[in-house]
């Protein structure tokens, strides 16, 4: 993505320090989704990135990646699968628990939302820890995809989440944060 893009949605990103508990910069990204321009920009750029490479299902984590994952599965001509809270798929699931920046989750996906055939996308807004997707990458794993992706919104550099992921696991981000 072109520096004045990168830029350009970096500026409609919101920071809310302490929140939602003490010490964490958060960033809100509603104020670059609301923002028409912004939205297409990075739409665009994950189409980009990803249009080549034969993307079968896009899985999106609960709730801010259902956003993008939705968008870009349509545009791309994939499946979009939800990645939810413990409680809210209806049919056979398995489950993970796992640690992020600010307390411990657990994530659920339908056992059969994959199959062997699929070439996965895995969306979520942003990389912290890493420890949220980590854990949607060892759910998404048990189903033995083909080949999987991985493509973060924003990325907190810091934080250096992208070490937790295996080396063949491509991992992209649109645009980063640093010092926060
Ligand atoms: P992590 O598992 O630590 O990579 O955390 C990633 C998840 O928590 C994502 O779903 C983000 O939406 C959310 N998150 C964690 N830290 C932040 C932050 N500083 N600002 C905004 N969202 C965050």
């Amino acid at each position: 993505m072109e520096k004045e893009k990168i830029d350009y949605v970096k500026s409609k990103v919101r920071n809310i320090p302490d929140f939602p508990v003490k010490g964490i910069q958060f960033k809100d990204l509603t104020t670059a989704f609301k923002d028409p321009e912004s939205l297409n920009i990075m739409r665009d750029a994950i189409i980009e990135l990803y249009k080549d490479k034969g993307i079968t299902k896009v899985v999106g984590i609960e709730a801010r990646g259902f956003i993008f994952g939705a968008i870009v599965a349509s545009a791309l001509g994939a499946g979009f699968v939800p990645l939810r809270k413990p409680g809210k798929l209806p049919a056979k699931t398995i489950k993970k628990t796992y640690t992020k920046e600010y307390g411990e989750d657990t994530i659920e996906i339908h056992e059969d939302a994959i199959g062997p055939d699929d070439v996965v996308l895995m969306h979520d807004d942003l990389l912290a820890t890493g420890g949220t997707m980590a854990a949607a990458l060892d759910l998404v794993g048990m189903m033995k995809p083909k080949k999987t992706y991985i493509n973060f919104l924003c990325e907190l550099v810091d934080l250096k989440g992208r070490d937790i992921f295996p080396a063949d696991v491509e991992v992209t981000s649109l645009f980063d944060f640093e010092g926060e």
